[in-house]
């Protein structure tokens, strides 16, 4: 079938067998697994997939591609035509879900972070553009250091796993792309962790990235308060770890619940 690719839902459909093939391997389907897959578009990946599972639910919001799909993909698929940002992924409770996807990259971030908040998610697999998995699997002190890189890896193991060209989509995206692992923590560190705090600090901070630490955070720490955390004033965002991030959101959790007596 030609199909006129929609721009407005980031429709770079997967095209190089190799690659697909390279990716299948390594999210590895099994016939019990709870899959659930992101944007099937025209069923590069949901096709193989399919093969291996005994059911597959894939969120599609594009509904041309959806009627495209029930003609043309086996019977064991289960299609939500919905945006996925809207989708509940709590109705699949009880079941633990290996969510995969080539992903449409204009709504990646915040899709993430709806993502992130749902504990029935056993691993992700993810074609992201390179520089935002590159951002989300940074270390500190370095420039793709930021804001997505803590907030994810404050709850996840985030592995980049293979470099994807962009020869192997049509069409062919401006960017390279890469496949990311993202795993839940087991360590459960982060359950103490109020999230809107941390957001607010790391989001303070690296709104001033240039600044030094004490300057950025000035509103919510005094430069004792950093001290007390290791935290040397004249630093940069970029260079607290994400666990120096993670004190400071408990300790002002404390201090705004006056359990921190000043
Ligand atoms: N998986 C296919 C492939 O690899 O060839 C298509 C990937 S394409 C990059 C992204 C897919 O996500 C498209 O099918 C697009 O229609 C779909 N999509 C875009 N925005 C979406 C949204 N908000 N919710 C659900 N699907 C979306």
């Amino acid at each position: 079938m030609t199909y006129n690719t929609k721009k407005r839902f980031g429709q770079n459909f997967l095209v190089d067998q190799f690659v697909l093939n390279k990716i299948i391997a390594i999210i590895d389907p099994r016939p019990e697994d709870f899959i659930v897959e992101i944007g099937p578009g025209m069923g590069a990946m949901t096709s193989i997939i399919s093969n291996h599972v005994n059911k597959l639910n894939v969120i599609e919001i594009d509904t041309d591609l959806v009627n495209y799909l029930k003609d043309n993909l086996a019977k064991n698929i289960i299609i939500h035509n919905i945006d996925v940002l809207k989708f509940d992924f709590n109705l699949f409770l009880g079941n633990k879900i290996k969510l995969i996807g080539n992903l449409p990259y204009n709504i990646s971030t915040p899709l993430l972070f709806h993502l992130a908040q749902y504990n029935n998610i056993k691993e992700m697999y993810f074609v992201l553009q390179k520089e935002v998995v590159d951002r989300i699997c940074a270390s500190h002190s370095t420039k793709e250091y930021g804001k997505l890189t803590v907030m994810m890896q404050y709850k996840f193991k985030c592995v980049k796993l293979l470099s994807i060209d962009a020869e192997s989509f049509n069409p062919k995206p401006k960017v390279q792309s890469a496949l990311l692992k993202i795993t839940p923590l087991e360590n459960i560190v982060y359950q103490d962790i109020n999230e809107k705090i941390l957001y607010n600090i790391v989001n303070t901070a690296f709104n001033k990235r240039r600044k030094t630490i004490a300057n950025s955070l000035k509103c919510l720490f005094n430069t004792e308060e950093l001290q007390q955390h290791n935290i040397d004033s004249n630093q940069r965002a970029e260079n607290l770890t994400v666990t120096q991030y993670l004190s400071l959101a408990k300790y002002l959790f404390n201090k705004s619940h006056n359990l921190i007596k000043l």
